[in-house]
């Protein structure tokens, strides 16, 4: 159930030549694996609420892959039950002529994360050791003569490290995602990609091209994971050939550096916490008698009868997730789709699963408005389950082609 066999912290060399992109772990199929994508997705919406409610420490996942690697789906599905004050994706393209006119991380710093933030890089400054090195754009860059003699690319590698010890140091953690399909994957997904209508958009003649540079861009890769890889800022190679478990693994490695980090509500200084009691009282008396029936609306009794509404809420919200890690356990889909409609998430348990298994929105409006919806609701968990598993399959001959 781990994450470190596919971390690097600056040790552990990366050898890209044995790395196994079909690896899927512990796991024979994507069906063993839902229980546990489900609860990670959970647990990362109730760290990200903590994160955002202390404002103490930003978090940047940068992703990087080969085109049609997946990157799209994995940020799609693990982030999408988080709520979307507190996170933001940034897509970097090929630089604009304003970019290019500025040192390479300089269009990087306004997409930092605020503390509380989590920012996701779909592609980063990572570009200019990666697609940059493997055709030499530095060659051509107008840059004074001293950036012509040193070895452009390992000053890069030495920068980026600075750069992000330096946001370390100074409340920003970036984790590094690396999705690492096969090239023979890649041709199914392309292959797919030119099969399939709606997915049509997604081709584009670049990435033939770059395909052409495989074996330079593995070896960029490689490099790029070597040079770059801190305890503080690790990069997570991530097999990528089953999209199911590139995405199981992303959502693993989410929560552990949400849990690592250990965000909590922030607590209040007395100050606070006795004008708390004062504006209740006013709040009540300006309703009156009536409008406000204290006996009703009365807390349940709490261990501690000092504690002020906040705390009281926050030691129920305790108790409620110690419960429902409980129901987790026992009542599997049952429970989460209970603790979704208890944590008011517009996303319902099909929602989900449909992004897992990437059934496209469009076609279950479709079936909506042809009347084929399912009565979700009367259905047993092991019904669910059975749902699941068949849009699974579906989907999986469907998309994957393998
Ligand atoms: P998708 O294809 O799924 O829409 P994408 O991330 O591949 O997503 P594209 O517009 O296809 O988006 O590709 C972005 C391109 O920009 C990539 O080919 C990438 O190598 C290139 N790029 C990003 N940063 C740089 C950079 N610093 N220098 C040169 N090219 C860059
Ligand atoms: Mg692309």
């Amino acid at each position: 159930m781990g994450i470190s066999r596919y971390a690097y912290k600056g040790k552990r060399r990366f050898d890209i030549s044995t790395f196994d992109t079909e690896d899927t772990g512990e796991f024979t199929s994507r069906d063993q694996s839902v229980d546990e994508f489900v609860e990670n997705l959970l647990v990362i919406n109730k760290k990200q609420q903590k994160l955002y409610s202390e404002r103490k420490e930003g978090v940047i996942f940068v992703f990087q892959a080969m085109d049609a690697a997946g990157k799209d789906g994995v940020i799609r599905t693990v982030f999408s039950t988080l709520s979307p004050h507190g996170v933001k994706e940034f897509c970097f393209k090929v630089p604009s002529a304003e970019e290019k006119s500025h040192d390479f991380l300089w269009r990087f710093w306004s997409a930092l994360p605020p503390r509380g933030f989590i920012s996701i890089f779909n592609r980063s400054y990572y570009e200019d050791v990666l697609v940059g090195k493997v055709h030499e754009f530095y060659k051509s860059d107008i840059v004074p003569d001293r950036m012509k003699d040193s070895d452009v690319i390992q000053d890069r590698y030495r920068q980026i490290k600075d750069f992000e010890r330096y946001l370390y140091e100074t409340g920003t953690r970036v984790i590094k995602i690396f999705l690492n399909v096969s090239k023979d994957e890649q041709a199914r997904r392309f292959i797919s990609r030119i099969d399939t209508p709606r997915k049509n958009w997604k081709v584009s003649s670049g990435d033939l091209r770059e395909r052409e540079y495989w074996d330079a861009y593995m070896e960029a890769f490689e490099t790029m994971v070597n040079e770059t890889s801190t305890p503080e800022s690790p990069w997570y190679v991530v097999p990528a050939d089953h999209k199911w478990f590139a995405r199981l693994l992303v959502s693993r490695i989410v929560r552990k550096t949400l849990e690592e980090i250990d965000p909590q509500y922030p607590p209040l200084d007395e100050a606070t916490k006795s004008s708390l009691q004062e504006y209740r009282a006013k709040l009540i008396d300006s309703l009156g008698e009536k409008g406000y029936r204290e006996q009703e609306k009365q807390p349940k009794e709490y261990s501690d009868p000092s504690l002020i509404p906040a705390e009281m809420l926050q030691q129920e919200l305790l108790q409620k997730q110690a419960e429902s890690d409980e129901k987790l356990k026992e009542n599997g889909f049952k429970a989460v789709r209970k603790l979704l409609a208890e944590n008011y998430m517009i996303r319902s348990l099909n929602d989900i699963m449909d992004a897992i298994a990437e059934t496209p929105a469009e076609e279950k409006e479709e079936a909506e408005e042809e009347g084929e919806e399912d009565d979700e609701s009367t259905r047993s968990p092991a019904e669910i389950r059975e749902h699941i598993k068949e849009i699974v399959e579906e989907n999986e001959k469907e998309t994957d082609n393998a």
